[in-house]
């Protein structure tokens, strides 16, 4: 019999809340990025449904939990039990990852770092750009805030259900001096050019479709980030490059949110060689899975 010794007295406890959560990436990227640390550590996916929320966070702190991530359907309503919040993810008003503290958790929004790092890693800042977001749910939120964050020259933020845009730009004018335009889909065609791109829809993932009507709107666009990563490329993507775009699908930003909840935990920081081995072995990895 062989003996187990890879979890032991000592491994440090991490893991991820959401509903459901069996299909999270997350135990994949953090136990790899752990495993190239040399740490004794351990990441698990949590079912935890609504409401068990509150009695979750209290147990996991009761129970040592190091750190934690946060998705689906919880990146709000875990806010009124955290100790605290980093100032970015309130004005967001969502965290996906929670940093062990004294008095409890604090909670971060690491999903704006990844997009972050991914306008950087392909030497794109939005700083004084025009950007159009398309789409106003959660993602979507984090998306407007760092582009509002970063110094976007103006913001356009187009959504299937006006209201929700309406609601967006209101919140985003709330804390930043930035033009924000609420639009509609069918609008963006008309919108002049040149703009940054943020694709943060889910259309494109069930069927080959994408929420840009006309593709020559795309000749207009530098660089798009589609939010998605599967498909690996969306309709959106297709479209944009044949039009001569820059584009980059989700998996990037994945990673490095990720990357990013891991050095908060840590108080750590990767090199770039570390990260973006990290993300290549991973990407790899993922499309094999996909083929
Ligand atoms: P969400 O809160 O449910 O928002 C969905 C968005 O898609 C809304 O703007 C919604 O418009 C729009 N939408 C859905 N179906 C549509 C349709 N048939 N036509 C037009 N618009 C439609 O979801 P989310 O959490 O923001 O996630 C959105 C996407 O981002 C998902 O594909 C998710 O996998 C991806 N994502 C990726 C990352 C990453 O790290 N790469 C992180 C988070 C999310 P309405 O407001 O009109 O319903």
């Amino acid at each position: 019999m062989q003996i187990q010794t890879k979890i032991n007295g000592q491994t440090a406890l991490f893991g991820i809340f959401g509903h459901p959560v069996k299909h999270s990436f997350s135990p994949i990227l953090q136990n790899t990025l752990a495993a190239l640390l040399g740490e004794n550590a351990v990441y698990v996916p949590f079912p935890v449904p609504p409401e068990g929320l509150e009695a979750a966070v209290k147990g996991a702190f009761a129970l040592g939990v190091q750190g934690l991530n946060i998705t689906i359907p919880h990146k709000q309503a875990i806010l009124p039990f955290l100790a605290g919040i980093d100032p970015l993810a309130e004005r967001i008003g969502a965290v996906n990852t929670l940093c062990r503290r004294e008095n409890g958790f604090w909670g971060y929004n690491t999903d704006v770092l990844g997009l972050k790092k991914c306008f950087s890693l392909h030497h794109r800042s939005l700083k004084g750009e025009r950007v159009l977001l398309i789409g106003a749910g959660g993602a979507a939120n984090a998306a407007a805030f760092l582009a509002a964050e970063e110094g976007a020259d103006a913001l356009w933020i187009a959504n299937r259900t006006l209201a929700k845009a309406q609601a967006l730009s209101q919140r985003v004018r709330q804390w930043y001096p930035l033009p924000v335009h609420p639009i509609s889909l069918q609008d963006i065609p008309h919108l002049e050019g040149p703009l940054l791109v943020i694709q943060t829809t889910s259309v494109g993932m069930e069927r080959d479709e994408s929420p840009v009507l006309d593709p020559s709107f795309w000749q207009k666009v530098p660089f798009v980030v589609d939010i998605i990563y599967t498909p690996w490329q969306t309709r959106t993507l297709r479209e944009a490059r044949a039009q001569g775009a820059e584009g980059v699908n989700g998996f990037e930003m994945l990673i490095y949110q990720g990357i990013a909840s891991a050095e908060l935990w840590r108080n750590i920081q990767l090199s770039p060689h570390e990260a973006q081995a990290l993300y290549n072995a991973l990407a790899l990895y993922y499309r094999e899975g996909q083929a």
